[in-house]
């Protein structure tokens, strides 16, 4: 069976899936006042977790993304669930399996990991033990039995840098996820930040990833971010954009559309070289199925 990284060099276009935390919170799965909430789910409701996975599967993703955004050891810690971290991530991989076991017979879906840069703002600690930390998640996460690291909401350089280090050690693929948003002066930068994205980029590709997708983006932004991508980034891009208000506090855009507007994007994305098309938050199963249903791949 060809491996994840293969069907990407060959140029085949891929679909992820969409948002899994907000898909969550859709489904009722508590979500205030707690930062581990989306982690907490993997053991409190791990029925709603794979049911999630499932219904993108169904919905035609070829690669699900495990629900391990807020299940890193230093966020696991923070919330009093530092002695489960291994339990939850391992226990996350398992789900994702398990849906494909469930409802993906006779095609070849593949799972990456999810891990978030994002550090909880009370507990600061050192870099190298920091660093050390993302690496011990994404080697959980290997050995679990993911294909591929992807680290997500890259939006400064200091504790991505942390996290692809860290992440890199697990020795399989490493994948980027930067999340960009078009400055005042019409400039991409990374996310909440004033740094540009082409510093982010500068700083941050030389770690070496095998692909690097804009994640966590408002989709009217995604165009001028992909130029500076591409610029700097001749292997394979992905884009996973936000689509309408969010559920979960702080993950909140005011940029709602429609299904069928996601899909006439995607086109344009596509269009421009874009490979493998998920979704962030408020990108539920609809967007991907009407996106794989409509949307005439060309080679
Ligand atoms: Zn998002």
């Amino acid at each position: 069976m060809a491996t994840l990284y293969d069907r990407i060099k060959a140029g085949e276009f891929l679909f992820l899936d969409g948002g899994t935390g907000t898909e969550l919170a859709r489904r009722g799965i508590p979500h205030e006042d707690d930062p581990c909430w989306s982690a907490r789910a993997v053991v409190d409701y791990p029925d709603a977790v794979r049911e999630v996975h499932a219904d993108f599967i169904r919905a035609g993703s070829d690669i699900i993304i495990t629900n391990t955004f807020r299940a890193s050891p230093l966020m696991l810690n923070a919330c009093g669930l530092g002695d489960r971290w291994v339990e939850i991530n391992t226990a996350a991989v398992r789900l994702a399996y398990d849906a494909i076991e469930e409802v993906g017979a006779g095609r070849q879906i593949h799972v990456i990991g999810s891990l978030a840069t994002t550090t909880p703002a009370a507990a600061p600690i050192p870099p190298e033990e920091e660093r050390r930390m993302f690496a011990r998640q994404a080697m959980t996460l290997a050995d679990a039995g993911v294909e591929a690291v992807l680290v997500e909401m890259i939006n400064d350089i200091e504790h991505s840098r942390l996290a692809l280090e860290g992440a890199k050690e697990a020795g399989i693929a490493l994948w980027g996820g930067f999340s960009c948003t078009i400055g005042e002066k019409g400039v991409p930068l990374l996310y909440g930040s004033d740094i540009p994205l082409e510093q982010g980029l500068r700083a941050l590709l030389p770690i070496g990833l095998k692909m690097v997708c804009l994640m966590h983006t408002v989709a009217g932004d995604m165009g001028p971010c992909l130029d500076v991508l591409r610029q700097h980034w001749s292997g394979p891009i992905g884009v996973a954009p936000h689509a309408s208000r969010s559920p979960v506090p702080n993950q909140s855009v005011a940029d709602a559309y429609t299904p069928e507007e996601y899909r006439s994007r995607a086109r344009k994305w596509i269009s421009s070289g874009v490979r493998i098309l998920g979704g962030c938050c408020g990108i539920g199963p609809e967007y991907i199925r009407t996106a794989r249903d409509g949307i005439q791949l060309l080679g």
